[in-house]
């Protein structure tokens, strides 16, 4: 059977610098949906015209234009090993949608680890949050800062502030989190699918804790 993993977390909990480590060490495909809508920006896409308001504002896409982008995403080869999604679902709509299409491809969400860190955590992390042009690699002028100021130490691109990691918006989509997506908490518990794991430990403690709960999982 496809695996299939949903990480689950607040804007900065560090879903994004998990899931690529995690979706490397297990050869899983790293859907992103933030990803996938900021190259449908970058290349001016109707779908990218469509997001970048809603992006730019701190607010979710509709669910339609995600659900069907998604749906479209996990159809591909390099999703027939499962995928590990990250950013996708966020609201009840999309989890309901997700579980429908899981279930058309022959496959089920095996587990949901979701990362927990306090608000204000969130909001020192995102604003001193850089991300690399090139991957989306990311740093933090703070905690994790690059080798050389402004350049990517994995690729050498460089190095910008997201639009929607500016202060402003910040606090904007940390409410929208709680208002939407938190409520996927008590839908995947009730499922018994969700793990909790600390994310104001170390990256690679964070790491270690989300394949443990992977491998649980079985
Ligand atoms: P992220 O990189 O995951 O923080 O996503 C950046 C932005 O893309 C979000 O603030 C939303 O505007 C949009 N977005 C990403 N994933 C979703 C989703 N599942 N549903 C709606 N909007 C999304």
């Amino acid at each position: 059977m496809r695996t299939y993993i949903v990480l689950l977390g607040p804007p900065g909990a560090g879903k994004g610098t998990q899931a690529k480590l995690i979706a490397e060490k297990l050869g899983l495909a790293h859907i992103s949906s933030g990803d996938i809508f900021r190259e449908n920006l970058k290349a001016q896409t109707e779908l990218g015209q469509k997001a970048q308001g809603y992006m730019n504002r701190g607010e979710l896409v509709p669910d339609d234009l995600t659900i069907a982008m998604i749906q479209d995403r996990l159809s591909r080869p390099d999703c027939e090993g499962g995928a590990l999604l990250d950013g996708f679902p966020r609201t009840a709509e999309q989890a309901n949608a997700l579980s429908k299409m899981l279930l058309e491809l022959g496959g089920k969400v095996k587990v949901v680890p979701c990362i927990l860190v306090p608000a204000e955590v969130l909001i020192e992390r995102l604003g001193g949050r850089w991300s690399c042009r090139a991957a989306g690699h990311v740093f933090h002028i703070k905690y994790n800062p690059p080798k050389v100021a402004g350049v990517c130490d994995m690729d050498g691109s460089e190095l910008y502030q997201r639009e929607d990691d500016k202060s402003e918006t910040v606090a904007r989509r940390i409410q929208v989190y709680e208002a939407q997506t938190a409520p996927l908490i008590d839908f995947y518990k009730k499922q018994n699918l969700l793990v909790e794991v600390d994310g104001t430990q170390e990256i690679h403690l964070v790491t270690e804790q989300i394949l443990a709960a992977i491998a649980k999982a079985g």
